[in-house]
């Protein structure tokens, strides 16, 4: 036998985390590492949030786990969260990413095959480089044709469009088009913020064609740019929106919301999941929300990226053959290199103890606990700049 147990589908590197300390990371022989990864994107509140920990720790000796088949006091609170404040009405909870993003495509999909519907717009336009998730749907909702290898057939009814350009999108719309999946600000892709005039546009498209807008934020959601959602950052809403990563701050959790007229076609039975809204889930989501739904919370997220960003452009200006510029928003942030960002983030983190995450388009995502600080900045600089300084180009193969 040669196969590992765990299935070797993950490129797993020497870092082997046994314990986690606010912004850090301490490895199985002890060695601290500088987390700017946050389980991408996940760990919002960093590594040993006493609110979140005793609010599982609760939940846990109380009530882990019941099926929906019953009431859920837990998970009516949190929806009523969600809805209150933002665009909206109703809220269907799962356990990832991908299973948000999958119940969001459904939605889109039931608007229109609902008796008041036009049952031929079936078909969902997606945006070049996306990244939706790993199920067989949300792979097929991206262009991405190294997911797509050896596990053909796709799911028919995606298009692809080019992804911030407003005429590509428009040019594919047609009396079978359902509405948009997009990310707002891309995160695999490469921590790429949509231009205002291109959500715009797709909302205005929407409008007047009866589409739905469906924004994946399950990477920029979550307070992660300054603002709850990132949508808040456009000025528009969308009808049907995906949410998962940091709304557990490190529990399994994600949610789809819609408004009310966008969710017309999920009644009784057209979908479910076992462990979706548990109780123990739903704690989690809710020690998170304590802590950052809040303008408070929201605001200082906003100062502590406008600083990083701004010391991240003084620095890179130091390495001008390394990189080339800094994009994204609020903690959301990304460094996209003149070379190749992957060994360079493996560079990091395997000689300076820091670790980012390499996306696409040569990009270094940034993407610290929401909770680090000035502290942990000059920590995260300190390591960059020596990472920089002592870092020497590959060769090219
Ligand atoms: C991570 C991610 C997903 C998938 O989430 P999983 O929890 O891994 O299923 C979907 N969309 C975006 C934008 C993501 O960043």
């Amino acid at each position: 036998m040669s196969i590992s147990p765990l299935m070797p589908v993950y490129p797993r590197c020497g870092v082997r985390p046994i314990r986690g300390e606010h912004c850090h990371l301490i490895d199985e022989d002890g060695t601290r590492y500088l987390d700017f990864a946050s389980g991408i994107a996940v760990n919002l509140l960093g590594h040993s949030h006493e609110g979140l920990i005793s609010a599982i720790q609760q939940q846990a000796a109380t009530l882990m786990h019941v099926s929906n088949l019953y009431g859920s006091p837990q998970g009516e609170a949190l929806a009523q969260r969600l809805v209150d404040k933002t665009f909206a009405d109703t809220v269907f909870f799962t356990n990832s990413g991908a299973e948000a993003v999958e119940a969001a495509i459904k939605t889109a999909r039931a608007y229109h095959q609902h008796e008041d519907g036009d049952a031929n717009r079936t078909e969902l336009i997606t945006f070049t480089n996306a990244f939706h998730g790993r199920t067989m749907a949300t792979i097929s909702a991206s262009n991405q044709a190294k997911m797509h290898k050896g596990f053909m057939p796709l799911l028919a009814g995606f298009q692809y469009a080019e992804f911030d350009d407003l005429e590509s999108a428009k040019a594919l719309v047609s009396d079978k088009t359902a509405g948009f999946l997009v990310e707002p600000i891309q995160g695999e892709g490469g921590i790429r913020p949509a231009s205002q005039e291109f959500i715009s546009g797709l909302r205005a498209l929407c409008d007047e064609h009866d589409l739905m807008l469906v924004f994946d934020e399950v990477q920029c959601g979550v307070a992660r740019t300054g603002k709850l959602y990132a949508y808040e950052h456009y000025g528009i809403e969308p009808d049907i929106m995906a949410t998962a990563k940091g709304i557990g701050g490190g529990f399994p959790l994600g949610a789809c919301l819609a408004t009310e007229t966008a969710a017309r076609g999920m009644g009784f039975g057209t979908h479910g999941s076992t462990y979706g809204g548990n109780p123990l889930a739903m704690a989690a989501g809710t020690a998170v929300m304590d802590a950052v739904a809040n303008d408070e919370f929201l605001a200082e997220v906003t100062v502590k990226g406008e600083r990083l960003r701004t010391r991240l452009e003084q620095f890179i200006g130091n390495y001008p053959d390394l990189f080339e510029l800094v994009r994204g928003k609020g903690l959301m942030l990304g460094i996209k290199m003149k070379v190749e960002s992957r060994p360079f983030f493996v560079h990091l983190r395997d000689h300076h103890q820091l670790l980012t995450v390499a996306a696409g388009d040569n990009t270094l995502r940034v993407l610290p606990p929401l909770v680090a600080g000035e502290v942990e900045f000059d920590e995260f600089l300190d390591k960059l700049s020596a990472g920089a300084a002592s870092y020497q180009v590959p060769e090219r193969a």
